[in-house]
Order: structure tokens, then sequence, then C-alpha cells
């Protein structure tokens, strides 16, 4: 049975008054059930993660650096997140991707340092709607697994999240049988490079457009092992039917 794991990634939204939905959440964690992981804004990790404590929700940063440390101003390391008490990383995030000029390369670093400090990363793949236009969103699937997950993956250091770019804040969501072949996809490239043992156990992540109303939907995908919500992750009212929907799944 793999880890499911519900992911909210809150952007740049959200100040202290914000932490008042993690108590509201906290009554709908599941017994035995899916991990819940809500990424804050970095100022509000320490917060958060006092906050979660008790609850059982786990804390992630939305990035860390790709350097341990050293001259570079405004930026955090991965280190700093495990000191604020967050578990989880989100690497590669197309929004990072893009406005950030991040490549492959840059988030494989990044995923090496989230791994020496102890932090799980939650590793974001995903084609832009003209790659899936082009019919090429296998080719940049494959492209960004091999360029941005580094050789050193275990079975529990790593999450990795698909997240179509066009389905991103947009109310877009692919077909079911779309995300299928690419969870498929993901998964048969993880086993044929790190074996069935690694392979089969690392949950995978649909993100784009999750919503209350098509939660249940996505999650009938065998290799669909959970999600990564923006919009929806922002009220414990949105994120806790999709936390039950992965329950039921
Ligand atoms: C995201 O930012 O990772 C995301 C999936 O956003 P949304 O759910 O709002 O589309």
């Amino acid at each position: 049975m793999r880890r499911k794991i519900a992911a909210g990634n809150w952007k740049m939204n959200g100040t202290a008054a914000a932490l008042t939905e993690l108590g509201a959440l906290a009554p709908h964690l599941v017994q035995d059930g899916p991990d819940v992981v809500i990424c804050p804004p970095a100022p509000l990790l320490y917060r958060a993660a006092e906050v979660a404590k008790a609850s059982g929700i786990h804390i992630g940063a939305q990035d860390c650096h790709m350097q341990a440390s050293g001259a570079f101003t405004g930026d955090i390391s991965a280190a700093m997140v495990a000191d604020t008490g967050a578990t989880f990383v989100i690497v590669g995030h197309s929004e990072r991707r893009d406005a950030h000029e991040e490549t492959n390369g840059d988030v494989r670093q990044k995923v090496k340092c989230a791994w020496a400090a102890g932090l799980t990363a939650i590793l974001c793949i995903g084609e832009s709607g003209e790659d899936r236009a082009a019919n090429n969103t296998l080719d940049i699937i494959g492209g960004q697994l091999s360029g941005s997950l580094p050789d050193a993956m275990t079975a529990t250091n790593t999450v990795i999240a698909y997240e179509p770019i066009w389905a991103i804040g947009t109310g877009l969501v692919p077909s079911l049988e779309q995300i299928i072949e690419v969870h498929d996809f993901i998964r048969t490239r993880l086993i044929t490079r790190f074996g069935d043992d690694i392979g089969n156990a690392i949950p995978l992540l649909y993100g784009g457009s999750v919503k209350p109303d098509n939660a249940e939907t996505i999650f009938q995908a065998e290799n669909v092992d959970g999600a990564l919500v923006g919009g929806a992750s922002l009220k414990a009212s949105d994120f806790a039917p999709i936390i039950a929907a992965l329950a039921a799944s």
C-alpha cells in the first residue's frame, strides 16, 4: 500500500491569521488515512509547524535554495526550512520554473539539498498547453524526470507531483484517461530507473484545479496517490472534502 498524500500549496497567500485554517482542518484528518501537508508562505513556516504539532498535519515549504548556504540574499536553504519544523519542501513548481527560470539542473540540486536536510521533496513536473497540443507530453515529462530527479532517491524521500501547467489555477482538468496515461508513464519510468521496490513506493500526486467536485474522479486512477492542491487548499472547508475523497479511494 502506497502512502496517500493530500498536499496544499498556499502560494503567496496568507498571513498569521490564516493559520486558523490549520485548526479548522485538524478534525478532518482521518485515522490511518492520507498524510496531510500544508505548504504556507515561508514567513509562516515556524508558526505553522508549532500550530500543527498536535494535529498530525505536516508542514512544507514552497521552495528552497539549490546551495546549502552562502551569499544568496533573500533566499532560504533546505536546512533553514527543516529548522522551522517543516518536513516537506516543494521543488520545481512550474511557477518557479517559469518566473525564476529554474532549469531541471537547478531543481535536481534543490532536491539534493532537501534530502541532505532530511526533508521529503515534492518534485513537480508538468507540460505546457503547447507541449500537450503538440503531442509532446510524455517526452517533456520523461525529460523532467530524468533531468531533475537525482539518483539517490529512496522509497521515502520523494513525492512526485504531475501538474500540467495549463491546468494550474485555470479550472481546466485533463480527462481521467490523460491523467492515467501520464501517471502510468511516470510509474513505469521510476520502476525502470530505480527498481520495483523504490519505483512502486513513490507517491504520485496529481495537481491542477483539483476541487471538491472533481477529486473523487481523479482519485480513481490507480497511480494517483493523492493531490497537490493550490486554491482549494486555502480554506479547510474546501480542502477537507478532497482529503475525504482521497481517504475513501
Ligand atoms: C498548484 O499551484 O500547485 C496548483 C495545483 O494550483 P491549483 O490547485 O489552484 O490549480
